[in-house]
């Protein structure tokens, strides 16, 4: 099946029990056994839960990889994953992931005694030159956050095959239905089911997509052993974002692209990141290895903060809000919400400097959304 009907019918739907075609939620926390010893194949709902089974399934059959696994939030399924790692590995990531996760890599696990160097993921020599014995895994996110820029994945897979690397991806931006990247060879792909697979601001959830027998079982024992698992009810709502995911990528992209050409002729306007512009420097790289660009645009100002958070406060149709990938516009200031763990002086380094806006491009109508900028600015 193609993606757009794997996303409406993957799992076991319509149920079993009573051929519900909206898949139930199994909002309970034990199964009773048939006998001492035998289960109908759940017997807890932290090891497991029919609903979030089929969102797991779901998720698996998009991205093309052999299971899934559905947490509550994104940080948690990113937590999960690093423990597939020993005290003493070393990680390689790139140097503008996601807030958070530079966080929980710079100021938690490092306590563990896990190593992390933070590099732009642009050239094969800076990658090759920073893996040590010791180096475990390479992580990566493109489109990242909030800069846009984009990893050719296939040559960071091309090098943690030589060196025997395992590769792990945050493709919460991109979501399967723009990029593919166990296509590419990744192992592990992990998501913030809170943006585009939910995409309507209502749940906080993650998923890790495996590859193999043997990270799947790890995976799973991971899971349940820290706990870091989905509700039902949270498992829910994703599976119905999940079934209008490719109509909304397509209408954020279309929006996001007019969004970035309106910016990118404005002349308060310094800068425009969005890898759907010919002037974007990873536009050739994500023409060839993605489907769309995505719905989310980053541009900076000409003048100071005070331009910033002037801007900030006139715009009515886009909220001011962090998160991104839900039907309603969102805008934020990086250095001061989503970013703002992140030290002043690495945030310089990886160019999200004080004039950086971030705007998640919504389903609304475009030229509400162009007028609404065109007000702010
Ligand atoms: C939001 C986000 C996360 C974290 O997900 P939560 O659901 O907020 O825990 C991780 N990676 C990216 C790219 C994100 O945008």
């Amino acid at each position: 099946m193609r993606f757009e009907t794997i996303a409406i019918h993957a799992g076991e739907r319509p149920d079993e029990m009573f051929g519900a075609v909206s898949v139930p939620i199994y909002q309970t926390s034990t199964f009773v056994f048939e006998d001492v010893g035998k289960t109908r194949g759940y017997d807890y709902s932290r090891t497991a839960n029919p609903t979030r089974k089929v969102l797991e399934d779901t998720i698996a059959a998009l991205e093309g990889g052999k299971a899934g696994f559905a947490f509550a939030t994104g940080m948690a399924a990113e937590a999960t994953v690093i423990h597939l790692l020993k005290c003493g590995d070393h990680v390689i990531s790139g140097d503008d992931v996601y807030g958070g996760t530079y966080r929980l890599f710079q100021d938690v696990m490092p306590d563990f005694g896990l190593e992390f160097t933070f590099l732009r993921m642009d050239s094969r020599q800076t990658i090759e030159a920073a893996i040590k014995p010791n180096t475990r895994m390479l992580w990566l996110e493109t489109p990242s956050n909030p800069l846009l820029n984009i990893v050719d994945v296939e040559m960071v897979v091309d090098i943690a095959k030589k060196h025997n690397l395992m590769t792990v991806i945050d493709n919460t931006f991109a979501t399967p239905y723009f990029l593919r990247p166990i296509e590419y060879g990744v192992d592990l792909v992990v998501h913030s089911t809170t943006k585009y697979l939910n995409g309507h601001c209502d749940v906080v959830g993650g998923a890790v997509v495996t590859t193999t027998e043997e990270l799947t079982e790890r995976v799973q024992f991971l899971l349940n052993a820290m706990g870091t698992c989905a509700s039902p009810f949270d498992c829910w709502l994703v599976l119905r974002g999940i079934e209008t995911l490719p109509v909304r990528m397509k209408q954020h992209a279309e929006n996001a692209t007019s969004v970035a050409n309106y910016l990118s002729g404005h002349p308060a306007v310094k800068r425009v990141f969005y890898p759907g512009l010919d002037s974007h420097p990873g536009h050739e790289i994500a023409k060839r290895q993605m489907k769309g660009f995505g719905g989310v645009v980053s541009f900076e100002l000409k003048e100071g903060t005070g331009a910033v958070s002037s801007f900030l406060k006139r715009i009515k149709v886009f909220s001011l809000a962090e998160s991104l990938g839900g039907v309603a516009s969102l805008a934020e200031h990086p250095a001061t919400m989503s970013h703002a763990s992140m030290p002043k002086e690495h945030r310089e380094k990886a160019g999200i400097t004080e004039e950086l806006i971030r705007l998640s491009v919504g389903l609304e109508n475009i030229d509400d959304l162009i007028d609404d900028l065109r007000r702010a600015l």
